[in-house]
C-alpha cells in the first residue's frame, strides 16, 4: 500500500495513532452530543522535505492520524478508504503533479463533502505581487499554507482548521442523522424560510398534502391554495405569535392538491438562526380524527415496510386526541396580514391554557374513554365514536331537536310552552296570584271518622281506575286531604315520620288551601291525582322493591306538594310577564322552586302542621333533600334528560340481564341490587313522579278526557290573558276558538307520553295504564280523523261524546 507511511516513525504512529495522544472530542450540536474521532490529516507530497515534515511532526503534537501519499492516485486511493478531515496539497512544484487536478478529484467524491483541502504555496518573494487565491478556491481548495516548515506554523494551521471549519463540518454532518429521522417520521413535516418559502417537506407531508416536494420546495406558502374553512381572525392573531417567537399549535383546516379539506392538528416552531432572528418556521401536522375516514387511507400506505404494529402506532400518531384548539397552518399565516390585536392573543392563549387543562368532570372522563377507545378501533367503529363525541360536546344533551314533528304546531307549541323558560321576555304587568282562599271546613282528624259517602269511594282508592273527580265532588273541592289521610295511613307515613294524625291532617290542610280551586286543571285535585298516581306505582313489586321506606315518604309528600300554589300558568308565562317569582328564580325552574320552597315553609312555619318536627336532623335533611329533587324533577325542560337517564341506567341493564323476567311479581335480584345505587334510587323517583304528573293520558277514558279539557281550558285562559296583557302568546294552538283538543293530546301523548310511559311500564309493570294510553289515543284519532270540533270547554261536559 503506496500511502502507508514512509516515515521511520511513520509506520510506529500510523499502528498506535499516537497513542496517548490521539482522544476522542465531544461536541454539541443543539441538543444533540457527539463524539468527534481524532482528526485524520493526509499529507499529499511527492517528495519528503522540510514542509512535509513540518505537517507530519505537527499532526503528532495536536494528536492527529496522519498518512502521506505520494501520487495523484495513491492520494485518492488513501482518502477514499480513510476519509480524512484535512488534506494537505503541496502545491509548490507543478512538475511533480498537478495538485488543482489532485484537488478536483478528490473534490468530486462524495466523502470529500466535509473535507478541508490546504494548498501549500510557495512564499510570495519580496517586491512580487500578492497572488488572489480564487482559483485554489475554484480548484475546490479551501485555504492556502504560504510554505512555512515551523512545526508550530504548521500546527497552528491545523488546530485552527480543526476548531473552525473541521468542528462546523462535523456537525452538519450530524445534520443527516436529523434529516433521516425527519424523512421517517410518521408527523407531516414542513420547514420554511422566515418568509415562508418552502425549505423542506418529508414523505409523510408529501403524502397528507398528496404533493410532490418539486412541487413544493421553494414555492412561496401563499402560492398553494388554502381551505376556505378556517376562522380569518385566528390567522392574523397566530401570526402575529409565531413572528413573536411563539410556538402555536391547534386545529387548522389545509387543502390538499386534490381540493380537498383536511382537518389537522398542527404545531408551529418559530426557529430562531443567525443574528437571533427567526430564519425558519417548522410545522408539524398530523390529521385530526374528524376527517372523513375515507380520505384518510392514503395515510397508511406510506410506511410499507412496518409490520402490523408499527402501523397501528402509525394511525395511532395520526389520530386525533381531542383537543379542540384553534389553529393554523404555516400556510395562511403568510397569506395573513399580521395586525391582530393583543385583546386576541390573549385570548387564544387562554384557549390554549383551558386545553391543557384536566378538569376531571364525568363528562370530559367520558370524552376521554371515548378518544381511548377510537385508538384501537376500526374506522367504521371510530367514525361511529366521532359522531357520539360530537353529540357529547352538546351542551343540551336532553333535549330533542324537533324534526319532522316541528311541522306540527300543537307539539312546538306544547314543546315550546312546556319546554322552554323566558324565551320571550317581556318586561310587562306582573301575574298577580289570586291565592285560593277557601274557607276551612271541618275534616275529620282520622280517616276512619270520614262520612260514609267519602269513605265508601276511598274503599277503591288503591285501584288505577279511582274516579277522583267523584272523590273532588263529594269532598267540596278537598279530595286531597282525604286521600291524603288514607294513602298516608296505608304507607305508614306517621310511624315514619314520628307524628300524631292530627299533625298530618293539619298539614293536608294547609297544603290543600294553598292550591288554587280556581284553575281549572292546577288545582288540589291534581294533586290528589298525582298522589293516587304516586301511590298505586309504590304498590308495584319492582318500584317496592328497589326503594327504601324513606323514599316512599319522599314520593308521597313529594306528590302532595309538587304543585302547590301553582298560579294557572306557565313558566313561560311567568317569566314573559317578569313575575315576581320569575325574578326571584332568575326564570329558572320557577313553578317547581316555589312549590317546593312554599311547601317547606308552609310545613315548618307552625308546629301544629310541622310533620317533620320529631324527626332528627340527619333524617329531616335525607327527606329534605329526596323530596325537592322529586319536585324539582317534575319540571318539563328537563324531561328528556330525566327520561333518558332512566332508560339508560335503569331499563337498558334491566333488559340486558335476562333473568329478569318482566312481570309484576318478578322480585329479582336486579331489583334488590338497585337499592344499593342511590343514584339509581332518585332516578326511579324522578321517574316516578313524573308518570304520576302526567299519568292523566293513562286514566280510564273518561277521567282522561276531563283531564284533557282541564288543561286546555287553562292554558285557553293563558291565551287569553297574554292577548288581553300584550304578552307574547307561548302556545297559539291554544286558543279557544280554534283548538283541536285531540290534536292537541295526540301531539301531548306522541311527544312526552309514549316513551316515558314505555320505558316506566318496562319497569314497573304496568298493563292496565298501557291498556287505557292506547285506547286513549286512539279515541283522539278517531275524533281527528272525524274532525269533531266539538271539545271545547270541560263545562260543556261533552267531551269525547
Ligand atoms: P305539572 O305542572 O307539574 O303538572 O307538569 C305537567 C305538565 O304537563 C304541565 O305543564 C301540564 O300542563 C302538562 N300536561 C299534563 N297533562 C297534559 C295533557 N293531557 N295535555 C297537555 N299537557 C298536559
Ligand atoms: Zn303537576
Amino acid at each position: 500500500m503506496r500511502w502507508l507511511p514512509w516515515h521511520p516513525m511513520a509506520y510506529f504512529f500510523s499502528r498506535f495513532f499516537l497513542s496517548g495522544q490521539a482522544s476522542t472530542t465531544e461536541t454539541e450540536i443543539g441538543p444533540m452530543r457527539l463524539t468527534q474521532d481524532p482528526i485524520q490529516v493526509l499529507l499529499i507530497f511527492a517528495k519528503e522535505d522540510k514542509q512535509s515534515d513540518g505537517f507530519w511532526w505537527a499532526c503528532n503534537k495536536a494528536g492527529y492520524r496522519c498518512n502521506i501519499a505520494r501520487t495523484p492516485e495513491s492520494a485518492l486511493e488513501c482518502f477514499l478508504d480513510k476519509h480524512h478531515e484535512i488534506i494537505v496539497i503541496d502545491y509548490r512544484n507543478p512538475r511533480h503533479f498537478d495538485a488543482e487536478a489532485i484537488c478536483r478529484s478528490i473534490r468530486a467524491t462524495k466523502p470529500a463533502e466535509h473535507t478541508v483541502i490546504i494548498a501549500v504555496t510557495l512564499q510570495v518573494s519580496a517586491g512580487q505581487e500578492e497572488a488572489s487565491v480564487l482559483p485554489l478556491l475554484h480548484a475546490g481548495f479551501n485555504r492556502r499554507f504560504l510554505e512555512n516548515n515551523s512545526i508550530i506554523a504548521c500546527y497552528n494551521e491545523l488546530i485552527q482548521i480543526e476548531h473552525g471549519e473541521v468542528r462546523s463540518q462535523f456537525k452538519l454532518r450530524a445534520c443527516n442523522s436529523v434529516f433521516t429521522a425527519l424523512e421517517h417520521c410518521h408527523e407531516a413535516i414542513e420547514i420554511t424560510s422566515e418568509d415562508h418559502i418552502i425549505q423542506y417537506v418529508n414523505p409523510a407531508f408529501e403524502q397528507m398534502m398528496g404533493y410532490q416536494k418539486g412541487e413544493l420546495i421553494g414555492k412561496e406558502l401563499t402560492e398553494l391554495p388554502k381551505s376556505d374553512r378556517n376562522h380569518a381572525d385566528l390567522l392574523d392573531t397566530i401570526n402575529t405569535c409565531i413572528k413573536r417567537g411563539k410556538e402555536w399549535q391547534g386545529v387548522y383546516y389545509a387543502r390538499r392538491k386534490s381540493g380537498d379539506n383536511i382537518q389537522q392538528h398542527v404545531k408551529i416552531t418559530p426557529v430562531t438562526g443567525q443574528g437571533g432572528k427567526i430564519r425558519h418556521f417548522v410545522s408539524i401536522k398530523k390529521l385530526c380524527c374528524s376527517n372523513d375516514r375515507s380520505k384518510q387511507t392514503y395515510r397508511i400506505h406510506h410506511d410499507e415496510k412496518c409490520t402490523g404494529d408499527q402501523f397501528q402506532s402509525d394511525s395511532h400518531s395520526f389520530r386525533c386526541k381531542n383537543r379542540r384548539k384553534e389553529s393554523i397552518d404555516a400556510k395562511s399565516i403568510t397569506s395573513q396580514s399580521s395586525d391582530a390585536t393583543s385583546l386576541q392573543n390573549h385570548r387564544y392563549s387562554s384557549i390554549a391554557r383551558i386545553h391543557s387543562m384536566t378538569i376531571e368532570a364525568p363528562i370530559t372522563k367520558v370524552i376521554n374513554i371515548i378518544n381511548s377507545a377510537q385508538e384501537n378501533s376500526s374506522v367504521t367503529v371510530a367514525e361511529a365514536l366521532d359522531r357520539v363525541l360530537e353529540i357529547l360536546r352538546t351542551t343540551e344533551l336532553y333535549s330533542p331537536q324537533l324534526g319532522s314533528k316541528d311541522d306540527d304546531p300543537h307539539t312546538s307549541d306544547l314543546v315550546g310552552g312546556l319546554m322552554m323558560d323566558g324565551l320571550k321576555k317581556l318586561s310587562g304587568n306582573e301575574y298577580i296570584f289570586s291565592k285560593n282562599m277557601n274557607q276551612n271546613q271541618s275534616v275529620p282528624v282520622t280517616i276512619s271518622d270520614a262520612p260514609p259517602c267519602i269513605a265508601h269511594l276511598l274503599d277503591n282508592e288503591e285501584s288505577w281506575d279511582f274516579n277522583i273527580f267523584e272523590l273532588e265532588a263529594v269532598t267540596n273541592k278537598r279530595p286531597l286531604v282525604y286521600l291524603g289521610l288514607k294513602t298516608f295511613s296505608r304507607f305508614g307515613i306517621c310511624e315514619f315520620l314520628n307524628c300524631s294524625e292530627a299533625t298530618l291532617r293539619a298539614w293536608f290542610q294547609v297544603i290543600e288551601t294553598n292550591y288554587h280551586s280556581s284553575n281549572s286543571y292546577h288545582n288540589s285535585t291534581h294533586a290528589a291525582d298525582v298522589l293516587h298516581a304516586t301511590a298505586f306505582f309504590l304498590g308495584k313489586e319492582r318500584v317496592k322493591g328497589s326503594l327504601d321506606h324513606l323514599d316512599q315518604v319522599a314520593a308521597l309528600i313529594a306528590a302532595t306538594i309538587h304543585d302547590v300554589d301553582h298560579p294557572g300558568r306557565t313558566n313561560s308565562f311567568l317569566c314573559n310577564a317578569g313575575s315576581e317569582l320569575a325574578v326571584l328564580y332568575n326564570d329558572t325552574a320557577v313553578l317547581e322552586s316555589h312549590h317546593a320552597a312554599l311547601a317547606f315553609q308552609l310545613t315548618t312555619k307552625d308546629n301544629k302542621c310541622n310533620i317533620f318536627k320529631n324527626l332528627n336532623r340527619n333524617h329531616y335533611r335525607t327527606l329534605r333533600q329526596a323530596i325537592i329533587d322529586m319536585v324539582l324533577a317534575t319540571e318539563m325542560t328537563k324531561h328528556f334528560e330525566h327520561v333518558n337517564k332512566f332508560v339508560n341506567s335503569i331499563i337498558k341493564p334491566m333488559s340486558s340481564d335476562e333473568s329478569n323476567s318482566n312481570n309484576d311479581s318478578g322480585d329479582c335480584e336486579y331489583t334488590h341490587s338497585l337499592k344499593n345505587f342511590p343514584d339509581n334510587q332518585t332516578l326511579i323517583k324522578r321517574m316516578m313522579i313524573k308518570c304520576a304528573d302526567v299519568a292523566n293520558p293513562c286514566r280510564p277514558l273518561e277521567l282522561c278526557i276531563e283531564w284533557a279539557g282541564r288543561i286546555s281550558e287553562e292554558y285557553f285562559a293563558q291565551t287569553d290573558e297574554e292577548k288581553k296583557q300584550g304578552l307574547p302568546v307561548v302556545m297559539p294552538v291554544f286558543d279557544r276558538n280554534t283548538c283541536s283538543i285531540p290534536k292537541s293530546q295526540i301531539s301531548f301523548i306522541d311527544y312526552f307520553i309514549m316513551d316515558m310511559f314505555d320505558a316506566w311500564d318496562a319497569f314497573a309493570y304496568l298493563p292496565g295504564l298501557m291498556q287505557h294510553l292506547a285506547n286513549n289515543y286512539k279515541h283522539w284519532k278517531k275524533l281527528d280523523e272525524s274532525k269533531c270540533r266539538s271539545l271545547r270547554l270541560p263545562s260543556e261536559n261533552n267531551l269525547g261524546s
